[in-house]
């Protein structure tokens, strides 16, 4: 961790001027966009890849060294990619991250021996598993597209909490995606995380992606509703008492969501953005990207003989990034947003008065109005309530894509084995 906060200024000046060059301290790794789940807000399942192989994976990971402290390994659905243990160790093996970060829709069966094995390989790194949750009962059902669902959520749930009691390792979080579908029922997702016995609950704005591609569709809440529900949720965690590192983690938190705000109000880079300098993403063909938002193809690495450091320092990158230093890009994504607070000195001075409880009377100390919301939370009768036509199929709000070789039909997907929502065997 001292290593990583004395590599912080250097990548202001790596920004700034060039050198001394560096590579990323955050890196996410797509090694599949395959998924079972059909999300309202999410077209990736569609997409078919030449993917890396574990062996191209492994001289990847091995052109590293141990530059990348955080890694997300996402997808599609990570934990049902076939070689998830194994990339986990390489990178271990590799890198020795401080922190494997991994999201999951809870639906496979497989998904706590995975998450023991992976918790077991990489015992020095801190394993923080999410789990999807965007509405309770048969509003995530509905949002996520799988009928059962939120059964398997909980059931997983159940069985990561059991976990960790002997993986001193691991941690269970849950994430939301505040899109225009879950946006309305924010106040009953808090209350439901906060009984849940887990040890975080974070959320995170749906957005135009080329990852996933949906650019183009409105799934983003408009700015003003984004602002009522977020700021129930910041009253919210300002009536908690934090200790030790969450105490910080919390502080960063709430200046995410503040960040969102300030996004969606003034449409730019309210901070400096460091994707392309301090963090990136290995997509699941090989391809290297600043990050899923833009999705620039920086280059191949399988036409980079699987060395990193070629696409990074290399010519086709700079134009990328004076790009992003030229701010002709903004967004809300957590990933890069967080690595960019940790950049940003107002930033980092109000979490510092925030952890330590300096500010008196100012606006980072005030008493927090009671939050709009707690009466929700207390009264789970008068959550806000979707309406039940409202929970029948709707047609997906996609624009057209065009299907790519291979790419399942809906319902065809939906027949997938893994898919499947069997009583538990
Ligand atoms: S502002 Fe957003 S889109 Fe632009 S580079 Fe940063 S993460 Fe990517």
């Amino acid at each position: 961790m001292v290593d990583v906060l004395t590599r912080l200024p250097l990548f202001k000046l790596y920004r700034m001027t060039g050198w001394p060059q560096m590579l990323p301290l955050n890196l996410t790794l797509s090694p599949s966009p395959k998924c079972n789940s059909r999300c309202l807000t999410c077209n990736i399942w569609m997409k078919r890849e030449n993917e890396l192989t574990i062996e191209e994976w492994d001289k990847v990971l091995a052109s590293l060294g141990q530059a990348p402290y955080w890694f997300t390994i996402s997808g599609g659905e990570p934990l049902m990619y076939p070689h998830v243990v194994e990339l986990a160790e390489l990178a271990y093996k590799h890198c020795k991250p401080g922190i494997i970060n991994i999201p999951t829709n809870a639906i496979l069966p497989i998904i706590p021996e995975r998450v023991e094995k992976i918790a077991k390989a990489c015992p020095e790194s801190q394993l923080i598993i999410n789990l999807s949750l965007d509405g309770v009962g048969a509003k995530h059902d509905y949002i996520r597209g799988i009928p059962g669902n939120f059964e398997k959520f909980e059931e997983r749930l159940g069985q990561l909490l059991e976990l960790k009691k002997s993986l001193p390792n691991l941690a269970v979080g849950i994430h939301s995606v505040v899109s225009v579908f879950s946006v309305g029922h924010l106040d009953e997702l808090i209350a439901y995380a906060d009984k849940s016995g887990a040890d975080q609950f974070i959320t995170e704005i749906a957005e135009p992606r080329v990852e996933l591609d949906t650019v183009g569709l409105p799934i983003t809440p408009e700015p003003a509703d984004y602002a009522a529900a977020i700021d129930r949720l910041i009253a919210y965690v300002q009536t908690k008492q934090f200790k030790g590192i969450s105490r910080i983690t919390e502080a960063f938190r709430e200046e995410y969501y503040k960040l969102v705000k300030r996004i969606l109000e003034v449409q730019d880079q309210v901070i400096d953005c460091y994707a392309g300098w301090v963090s990136a993403q290995i997509y699941a063909d090989g391809t290297v990207w600043p990050c899923c938002v833009r999705a620039d193809r920086l280059g191949n690495l399988r036409d980079h003989n699987y060395d990193f450091r070629e696409i990074w320092f290399g010519e086709k990158i700079k134009e990328v990034r004076r790009s992003i230093a030229a701010k002709e890009c903004h967004c809300p994504l957590a990933n890069a947003s967080y690595t960019n607070m940790l950049h940003d000195v107002p930033t980092l001075a109000r979490v510092g008065k925030k952890v330590l409880g300096i500010g008196g009377k100012g606006k980072s100390a005030e008493k927090p109005r009671v939050p709009a919301g707690a009466h929700l939370m207390q009264r789970p009768e008068t959550l806000v309530q979707i309406r039940p036509e409202a929970l029948k199929p709707l047609p997906h709000p996609s624009k057209p894509t065009a299907a790519l070789p291979g790419t399942p039909t809906r319902q065809a997907a939906l027949e997938e084995e893994e898919v499947r929502i069997a009583p538990q065997g």
